[in-house]
């Protein structure tokens, strides 16, 4: 017989709030409702969860001290990051509602709010998600990366990579076979132009090959010598 599991048991939320009363109190009933909570008590430690963490949904303050909502959401959807964002603002501003809904959030809550309102926010925000339709999983040889759960794999072993890493190895799996320039990898990845400082590719993509081919055979990752980047099995392989 099957264990019967609750619908949310597992599911990841990291909550970024630095008022401690809400914050505890927030990961406290998210926990008992059966989800897996981070909680981060500034927006440093927010932003560095949310662009290396594997999470199903993130609920953000706007107001932080240091770095804060706003600049947390720009940088996942920069990096091409599409968890699914809620955000929590203290004043019911127009303005702030339309600027977090044009960086790409996905729902809002005015504080203060009702624990059962923004539950039921957040299901309803984890089940859109669900519904969304099914993409393929990408694969080149043994490597797999799958766009629904944000999960890489080569020969069945379980790879994790930053929020770079990750859009990166997606783009070079989308454009399979075809040399990327690093212009445009650092348009795609870093949603910038670096004319002058490649470097910061080719720094990225030894740090990506460290983890899905050094280990492995055959290497996908091809350096074509003055033109760019590849992924694709080596011919001859
Ligand atoms: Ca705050």
């Amino acid at each position: 017989m099957c264990p019967v599991r609750r619908p949310d048991s597992g599911m990841k939320i990291l909550i970024v709030e630095d008022e401690q009363k809400i914050g505890d109190y927030l990961r406290q009933g998210l926990g008992e409702a059966g989800f897996v909570v981070d909680l981060a008590r500034n927006g440093l430690d927010g932003h560095h969860l949310a662009m290396t963490g594997e999470y199903d949904l993130i609920i953000l303050d706007v107001m932080l001290p240091d770095v804060d909502g706003w600049k947390i959401l720009e940088g996942l959807r920069a990096a091409g990051n599409r968890t699914p964002v809620l955000f929590l603002t203290a004043r019911d501003a127009v303005e702030d509602r339309v600027r977090g809904l044009e960086l790409g959030a996905d729902d809002y809550l005015v504080k203060p709010f009702a624990f059962a309102e923004l539950l039921a926010r957040v299901r309803t925000l984890l089940r859109r998600r669900e519904r969304e339709p099914v993409e393929s999983v990408l694969r080149v040889a043994d490597l797999e990366l799958d766009p629904l759960k944000r999960r890489v794999s080569r020969a069945g072993r379980s790879i994790r990579l930053t929020a770079r890493e990750y859009a990166l190895l997606e783009l070079l799996l989308r454009r399979r076979g075809e040399v990327l320039p690093r212009s445009l990898i650092a348009s795609q990845v870093w949603d910038m132009n670096f004319d002058s400082d490649t470097n910061v590719i080719d720094v990225a993509i030894r740090r990506l090959r460290a983890k899905i081919d050094d280990d492995f055979e055959p290497k996908l990752i091809q350096t074509v010598r003055g033109m760019g980047y590849m992924l694709d099995v080596p011919d001859g392989a």
